[in-house]
């Protein structure tokens, strides 16, 4: 880093702290969650906004040998800072992705017969994984059409692969569909390792695991299983600088479109983040519509004490409620907790009318970034 844009980052008013100690003990989890599978992992969009130079090799040190990533320009990233681990490319391969495959040695997820018939043709016999769409309707041959593939001339895959929809929600009638369609393809590929579970996945049970998991969300800290208490370690903070304390009257009204009016004498602190940083506008305490789950907004919090977001978020700023702190409690340099320890990953995305993946990859640029052992 430059020493200027080293001034530039300690001038941030967003910084982020990622716990790197965290994310192993929560990795190691769901590797002995899986049984005798082996645990991958999904860095996929910057590692969940986490950083993926920090948090793959951390999982490497672990023990961690297998990487989902998107796309391949993510893998040639990934590569140097991997050196032994498989890296597979979840978009598949198409013309201008295939010189990056090869040249980093990525393992490319074929995701329809075409991308199969290309691979076949160009890429003698380097691994690929196979991607069934048991019943989501993204990605993925179908299964008439993988049992075509293994019955056709040409390279096997090393891995078949297919991924749930609903694994969220344990009783969802589709994963138990999901699961039969995947089992009862395996013996057309005999000998050839497979992979079905994320995060929720693995939480469903031992007939998900198969030989690889690919644990995401619940990594960075995310509640892998819908309304159950969430065992996960957090992973990321996200706090921002308190810039201005204001004092307001009773009857004024506070951001853009006036939509929120005080109903007391009030004190305001202004922060230094806003949606550009990815502090959702739709968790505005006031004026947007698009919220209904949680009405009142998102809350920050100070010292451990939860304050509304007061007002509609701006780009770059936002303004908190901290009336009922102590007056010395909060004063301009201090910084306030957007999602962490007191403001949980999911009730900062409920609020935003989100989910805790969205958040997280969404964290903006602007982030001084901070890693913790
Ligand atoms: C993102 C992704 C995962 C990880 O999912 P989580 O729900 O975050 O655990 C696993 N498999 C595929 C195909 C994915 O796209």
């Amino acid at each position: 880093m430059s020493p200027l844009s080293h001034l530039a980052n300690s001038a941030a008013t967003v910084r982020l702290t990622v716990d790197l100690g965290a994310l192993a003990a929560n990795w190691r989890y769901m590797r002995d969650l899986s049984g005798t599978a082996r645990c991958g992992a999904a860095v996929k969009a910057n590692a969940y906004g986490t950083g993926a130079d920090h948090a793959a090799p951390r999982l490497a040190r672990e023990g961690c040998r297998d990487f989902f990533i998107a796309d391949a320009h993510e893998g040639a990233r990934l590569r140097p800072l991997l050196p032994d681990a498989r890296i597979y490319v979840l978009n598949g391969v198409f013309d201008d992705s295939f010189a990056q495959i090869l040249a980093h040695d990525l393992i490319p997820i074929i995701n329809s017969p075409d991308q199969a018939a290309f691979w076949r043709e160009n890429a003698g016999t380097r691994p690929y994984a196979l991607h069934v769409d048991t019943g989501m309707n993204r990605l993925g041959l179908t299964p008439e059409q993988a049992v075509a593939h293994a019955e056709a001339r040409g390279p096997q895959p090393a891995l078949l692969m297919s991924h749930f929809a609903c694994a969220d929600e344990p009783d969802h009638p589709l994963n138990a569909r999901q699961i039969e369609v995947f089992s009862a393809l395996r013996p057309a590929f005999p000998g050839i390792e497979a992979s079905l579970a994320n995060s929720g996945g693995i939480f469903l049970g031992a007939n998900t695991h198969h030989d690889l998991t690919r644990p995401g969300i619940a990594l960075y800290g995310g509640e892998p299983v819908s309304g159950v208490a969430n065992r996960m370690r957090p992973v990321v903070t996200a706090e921002t600088r308190v810039l201005v304390v204001r004092h307001a009257k009773a009857g004024e009204s506070v951001s853009y479109g006036g939509a929120h009016t005080l109903t007391r004498d009030s004190r305001i602190a202004v922060c230094g983040v806003g949606y550009a940083d990815g502090f959702h506008r739709s968790g505005s305490g006031a004026g947007v519509p698009l919220r209904s789950a949680v009405p009142q907004g998102a809350f920050g919090a100070i010292n451990g004490v939860q304050v509304p977001v007061i007002g509609k978020v701006t780009m770059d700023l936002t303004m908190f409620d901290v009336t009922d702190l102590p007056e010395d409690a909060v004063k301009p340099g201090d910084w306030l907790e957007l999602l962490g320890a007191t403001v949980p990953l999911e009730q900062a995305a409920e609020a935003a009318g989100t989910i805790s993946y969205e958040m997280l990859t969404s964290l903006g640029r602007r982030y001084d970034r901070h890693y913790t052992a």
